[in-house]
């Protein structure tokens, strides 16, 4: 019981594991399924603008402006680059001198037009003129506005004249982001590659960041005027860690939530997404899947313990029907299936012979009467451990009445059965009894009959009984052959 307890027990536990894993499972599976939807939107804003400059570098107005600068060639420079801004979806295009000086840009009819502005500091311009593809998010400086900027070297004969820059708006992006999470409470939180948030539905969260920056890193952030102010650290918990990459995760902002959170970048845009989906959908899985593989544990433990119950029930039953509690001699019922397949045995092989001895104690309503009923059970005990203690193994003893006895042995002839007979008599003359009367008197009588083939069992008896009583008329204490 104790064992099937600790089974129960032990299901309980591996199903809260197990659960664990399939909550898992399941997170992992919602969380890819989302990026895959949440990269295209991504992609979607950005895709057809990001090829924008490379295109752009390679034109030949462009070169030909940055190889001889010329304010009339600038004009003509700013007008097409506005057309172009107009038709690919880009905030603004323009152009950079090698001093990061700007000479033409789409947004030159504007009052925050950046022509005559100089970008020098602005990382995107210091990687391009370097001739690397400049990525970079930043608030703009004239207009406040977040923008995703990419730059790329414009190359006139070897040697890198100037920059072409698309600034391109994160605008449609960040709608959605907030209608995601106002939908749905998903959080969808945009970082750049030193996880800056730079994307989020939440304005709190806009400019933190996720991780501790590198001094260095947070240097240059904050000396270029990347995102205006200086870098302050999210107000995000991380909890446990359930793979490399999903852990839990807490922010002051969204009190009393939890979430999931897993990262994605993307380098080809130079951002990180990091996901989240609320933590009480994991538990939900893990304490649905528990509850039900315990409910079914349980049901499969109270089978196995009712069953077990009958079982023993069986055992006690069937032990009582064949032992006599008192005596621990065999019962009526047991002799009965007995004796029938010993007459069998005899009447197929004539050696398989046996002897019926009836035993019946002398004068026992007196003992009950003189020393009560309790010691008249003691003597019947006694009695019974004399006779097991005198019979071999396939010898039969039985208590077929209160304190009749019968004993079924196999030997040879009717002198061998006789013999035993003697000697248990015997020996109940020579055992004391004693009550707190005083010492018992106890002597048994007893008729011996040896089982001729084709007898009956009730034949064998009648005459063993008959011997019996013999004993008894002849004045008890003795045997009868
Ligand atoms: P006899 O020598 O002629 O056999 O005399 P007896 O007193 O033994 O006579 P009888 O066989 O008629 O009486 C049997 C008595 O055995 C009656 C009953 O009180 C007693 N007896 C039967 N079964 C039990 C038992 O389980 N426990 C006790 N203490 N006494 C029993
Ligand atoms: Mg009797
Ligand atoms: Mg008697």
């Amino acid at each position: 019981m104790l064992l099937l307890a600790l089974l129960l027990l032990t299901a309980v536990a591996g199903a809260f594991v197990e659960g664990r894993r399939t909550a898992l499972e399941s997170m992992e599976a919602l969380f890819d399924r989302s990026s895959i939807s949440r990269r295209n939107l991504l992609q979607r804003d950005l895709q057809n603008p990001l090829l924008v400059p490379e295109v752009l570098a390679t034109s030949r107005a462009v070169r030909a402006l940055l190889a001889k600068p010329h304010a009339i060639a600038a004009r003509e420079q700013s007008e097409a680059l506005e057309e172009t801004a107009l038709n690919t979806q880009v905030d603004v295009l323009y152009v950079l001198d090698s001093n990061g000086t700007c000479l033409a840009a789409s947004n030159w009819r504007e009052q925050d037009s950046f022509v005559g502005h100089n970008y020098k500091f602005r990382p995107y311009f210091e990687q391009a003129i370097m001739g690397r593809v400049g990525r970079y998010t930043a608030v703009g400086i004239v207009s406040f506005k977040l923008g995703y900027f990419l730059a790329h070297p414009v190359t006139v004969d070897g040697t890198i004249r100037g920059v072409v820059v698309a600034k391109i708006s994160f605008s449609a992006l960040q709608s959605r982001i907030r209608e995601l999470w106002l939908q749905d409470k998903e959080l969808n939180l945009v970082s750049d590659e030193n996880g800056v948030v730079v994307l989020s539905p939440l304005g709190a969260f806009e400019f933190k960041a996720m991780q501790a920056i590198p001094e260095a890193a947070r240097k240059v952030i904050e000396s270029s005027r990347q995102y205006g102010n200086e870098i302050v650290p999210l107000a995000m918990t991380a909890g446990t860690a359930l793979t490399q990459q999903i852990r839990f995760v807490e922010f002051r902002d969204i009190p009393e939530r939890s979430f999931l959170q897993k990262s994605y970048s993307f380098p080809e845009l130079g951002v990180r997404l990091y996901l989240h989906l609320p933590a009480s959908q994991y538990w939900n899985i893990v304490t649905q899947f528990t509850a039900m593989f315990s409910l079914a544990a349980l049901a499969i433990f109270l089978a196995c313990v009712g069953l077990f119950q009958r079982m023993i029930y069986a055992t006690k039953l069937v032990e009582a029907a064949i032992h006599d509690p008192l005596t621990g001699l065999h019962t009526r019922l047991y002799m009965d299936d007995w004796c029938e397949a010993a007459i069998r045995a005899h009447n197929r092989d004539p050696s398989a012979g046996f002897a019926l001895v009836v035993l019946d104690l002398d004068l026992f309503k007196q003992v009950n009467d003189v020393h009560g009923h309790l010691a008249g059970d003691q003597v019947l005990r006694g009695v019974g451990e004399i006779i097991r203690m005198a019979i071999r193994g396939d010898d039969l003893a039985v208590r077929f009445g209160g304190e009749e006895l019968a004993i079924f042995v196999h030997c040879a002839d009717l002198a061998e059965g006789a013999a035993l007979a003697e000697r248990i008599r015997h020996s109940v003359e020579q055992t004391e009894f004693r009550s707190k009367v005083g010492k018992i008197p106890v002597s048994l009588s007893g008729g011996v009959a040896y089982h001729e083939t084709t007898e009956t069992l009730d034949m064998l008896f009648a005459r063993a009984d008959h011997k019996l009583y013999e004993a008894k008329e002849l004045g008890r204490n003795r045997i009868r052959v």
